[in-house]
């Protein structure tokens, strides 16, 4: 699924190519992936504006909107967009080049079909945006609640990650995918930097030492750095070693495997070990 480094790759396509090409239509039909929105909503509220700046906290891109009247007309809504767990963005230029940014592996093996356009906007040189996403766990909504999520994992200082991280008595993994506490980390990258910290996913937040909690931080800044300079979360140095007989690449270990925080979960299971 898109972690912070394909969202962060989705909204870089977005900024980079669909600003300022005005909207002349918007299909917002599928009124499940644009809910509370009624179909037609959308369409009335963006129709006639341009995107003026693509923004992201955590796995959320929000986007900013023109007026219709030219540049003394007030501007419009933010329009909110959620990758899910499969989402792409798609988007066509005028002369009809496509690019696309988010979900990386899921299409590889079978082409797209347009059942998948969630939603798109057309822009009156013809090209256009589209959320391309076979699961339909997108979502795409004016005005999104930002304030309702952590600060971003790539901007969190280490005092505020302290804070956040180790305040109750849950999984530090579960933790960790707590959007509300640190915004951008799923499932991979999650434990990904458990495996970097040689911290068990299971520990309880509030038994861990100052020394586990600084190599955490250290991790999340390492990870997400590598994840976004090779292309995605999947690239991870324990990617190959989560299936049933993988081991670990650092010591040769057997993975250990487990639902954390509601989630498959695989980790060393000598360096990984719970204290
Ligand atoms: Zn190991």
């Amino acid at each position: 699924m898109p972690e912070l480094p394909e969202v962060e790759i989705a909204r870089r396509l977005i900024a980079d190519q669909a600003l300022h090409r005005r909207i002349v239509d918007v299909d917002d039909s599928d009124s499940y992936v644009a809910r509370p929105h009624p179909p037609g909503e959308l369409r009335s509220a963006l129709t006639g504006r341009s995107l003026t700046a693509a923004h992201r906290r955590g796995k959320t891109i929000w986007l900013d909107t023109s007026g219709t009247g030219g540049a003394a007309a007030p501007a419009g809504p933010e329009l909110g967009i959620h990758l899910g767990m499969s989402g792409r963005i798609v988007v066509t230029d005028a002369d009809g080049g496509v690019s696309e940014g988010g979900d990386p592996y899921r299409y590889r093996a079978r082409p797209p079909r347009a059942g998948w356009n969630r939603f798109a906007l057309t822009f009156a040189d013809g090209g256009s945006l589209v959320l391309l996403d076979p699961r339909r766990l997108g979502r795409v909504r004016l005005n999104p609640d930002i304030g309702a999520l952590g600060p971003d994992a790539a901007q969190v200082t280490p005092a505020e990650f302290r804070a956040l991280i180790t305040k109750g008595t849950i999984a530090v993994k579960a933790r960790l995918l707590d959007q509300s506490k640190i915004a951008g980390i799923g499932n991979l990258l999650a434990d990904e930097i458990l495996w970097q910290a040689k911290v068990s996913p299971l520990a309880q937040v509030n038994t861990l030492s100052s020394a586990q909690v600084n190599r955490l931080y250290r991790a999340l800044k390492a990870v997400l750095e590598s994840a976004s300079a090779k292309g995605g979360a999947h690239t991870g140095a324990i990617i190959a070693a989560r299936h049933p007989g993988g081991t670990c690449p650092r010591d040769g270990a057997p993975m250990a495997h487990g639902m954390v925080g509601g989630r498959s979960t695989w980790w060393c299971s000598r360096e990984q070990a719970l204290r």
